[in-house]
């Protein structure tokens, strides 16, 4: 296979900077090692389109923020991904914490950002009544925002196939190709790829793929830990409350989901194994006791969910977008640590304009151009939350009358029919496992968790792919659902003697 550009990894990073990329006259093709897009820290973090006060405006991830945080709105419509522009506050109790706040507030006026303000006890417990008593002061942000970050990976994605990107799935990059200092390409579990460019957006495996082009880039992870409360703790707060930032993270804060759940979290701790997404009982501690000193009305009974992601941070702490120093052709862009969620537009323009340089570099006299059919809405979805939220019943029964497994409801908890999943295991990156079903539709997301529902999506599943019910995962090879068929399971189990004999 040959193509002009090869890019490693479909976290939010890989998917913004394909769909960018499809804007040119180029063949891509985007290669991710598991069974679905976002399975990395896009699929593990708290949601937040950060106002940019906080990050150094010296640094790359700093202005990038700045640059990025305004482009959500629009680019979200044209996703259809749900996002909420409601403000950030960060909570003080006292003039240490004071000082702290009027810093960032400079900090951040200095780097452009509007309206920032800092509010006095009276106005804050206006905005936010549930907050602890105690809290005097609070920085507030309204440019700051919330995202499901994993729909919205997908949804760029998709948006990159429907624009001529090739996505190829459960495809592991394991060896660069090259040749005389120039890239030629990749080698994967699948076969070599021929490429002009690659792309190095591997997340917490991107120093792996540097070092193979002599590139000295140290990517260490840093684990984040959450609870993921019921709904009806959802409004228990109207905008992200932040604590006063520590030297490595921005705290544990609380923040409404978009679908209207509350998260709280993460802490950090240094890991040392890039696999290894367990949950800790000191970990989640340290997350319950930190949100309940915002919050002290928090309860821990409504927990539906805990789940961890890793940052991948690099040396320096910042972002390393660029060339490689040591092979023509190979850019990286790696340590997208937070807030990498927000950059992502902003850090797929810069890339785009790295890849015209290289292209032009590699090929003089060569000039990207626009292809004009590029198209930027992805088709619009049926949903039935967002007719039942507009009371729009009559609306939603005519759909029904021409596509019937739209009325059988599959996820009682989340009111997703069989015609959603349906749709979702037909995307342009299509869902494959279980998880990705739920990443896509919320089948399996609300109170139950899955207990429910899954045995009927797990069927619903198997008869639209064409699969035996036993191949169908949760998350991709190894994670089967079941196990064996009962009848065959029985028969083994009677015809077993025990010492391995049989009779
Ligand atoms: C706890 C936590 C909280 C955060 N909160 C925020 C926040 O609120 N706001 C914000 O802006 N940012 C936040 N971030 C940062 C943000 O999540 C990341 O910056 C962003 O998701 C990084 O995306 P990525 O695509 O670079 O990496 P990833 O999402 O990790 O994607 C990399 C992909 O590469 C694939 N891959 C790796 N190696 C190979 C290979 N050899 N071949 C093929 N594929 C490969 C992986 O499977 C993965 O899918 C947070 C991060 C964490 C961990």
């Amino acid at each position: 296979m040959k193509t002009d550009v090869v890019v490693i990894g479909g976290g939010v990073t890989g998917t913004a900077i394909a769909r960018e990329l499809a804007r040119y006259h180029l063949n891509i093709i985007l290669l991710e090692k598991e069974d679905d897009v976002a399975m990395g820290a896009s699929k593990a973090n708290s949601g937040i389109i950060h106002a940019g006060y906080n990050a150094d405006q010296t640094t790359l991830k700093g202005q990038l923020n700045i640059e990025a945080n305004p482009m959500f709105d629009q680019l979200c419509r044209k996703l259809n991904v749900p996002f909420q522009r409601i403000g950030s506050l960060v909570v003080g109790f006292d003039q240490a914490d004071l000082k702290v706040l009027i810093q960032e507030e400079i900090k951040g006026q200095q780097a452009g950002i509007k309206n920032l303000k800092i509010l006095a006890r009276e106005q804050l417990r206006a905005m936010e009544p549930n907050l602890n008593q105690q809290a005097r002061f609070a920085l507030y942000a309204p440019s700051a925002g919330i995202i499901s970050s994993y729909e919205f990976t997908i949804s760029l994605a998709n948006s990159a196939v429907l624009n001529g990107v090739k996505v190829l799935l459960e495809t592991e990059v394991n060896g660069l190709m090259i040749e005389a200092g120039k890239i030629r390409g990749v080698e994967t579990n699948r076969g070599k790829i021929a490429a002009t460019i690659v792309i190095n957006a591997a997340g917490l495996y991107s120093d792996k793929i540097a070092q193979q082009a002599g590139d000295q880039i140290k990517i260490t992870p840093r684990k984040g830990e959450y609870h993921l409360l019921d709904k009806n703790w959802g409004d228990l707060v109207n905008h992200v409350i932040f604590p006063i930032p520590t030297k490595h993270s921005k705290g544990i804060l609380v923040t409404p989901t978009v679908h209207g759940n509350l998260l709280i979290g993460p802490n950090s701790s240094l890991s040392t194994a890039r696999e290894n997404l367990a949950v800790s009982s000191t970990g989640l501690k340290e997350v319950y006791d930190g949100a309940k000193k915002l919050l002290p009305g928090l309860s821990r009974k409504d927990v539906i969910a805990s789940f961890s992601g890793l940052r991948a941070t690099a040396e320096g702490d910042d972002f390393i977008i660029g060339p490689s120093a040591n092979c023509v052709g190979l850019i990286n862009v790696a340590g997208i640590q937070s807030p990498g969620l927000t950059s992502a537009p902003a850090i797929a323009k810069s890339v785009t304009d790295l890849v015209k340089d290289t292209l032009s570099r590699i090929n003089p006299g060569l000039t990207l151009t626009y292809r004009d059919d590029f198209i930027e809405e992805l088709p619009k979805k049926l949903i039935f939350t967002e007719y039942l939220a507009q009371n729009d019943l009559e609306k939603w029964q005519e759909i029904i009358d021409d596509h019937p497994e739209y009325g059988e409801i599959i996820c009682r908890c989340e009111k997703i029919s069989k015609g959603e999943i349906i749709s979702a295991i037909n995307d342009p990156v299509p869902a494959q496992s279980i998880d990705a079903v739920k990443r896509r539709t919320r089948t399996g997301a609300g109170r139950c968790q899955g207990g429910f529902c899954e045995p009927r999506l797990l069927a619903i599943m198997s008869e639209e792919l064409g699969l035996s019910p036993l191949a169908i995962t949760k998350k991709g090879a190894g994670s089967a659902i079941l196990k064996a068929r009962t009848k065959d399971w029985l028969r083994e189990q009677k015809n077993y003697t025990g010492g391995g004999e049989q009779q």
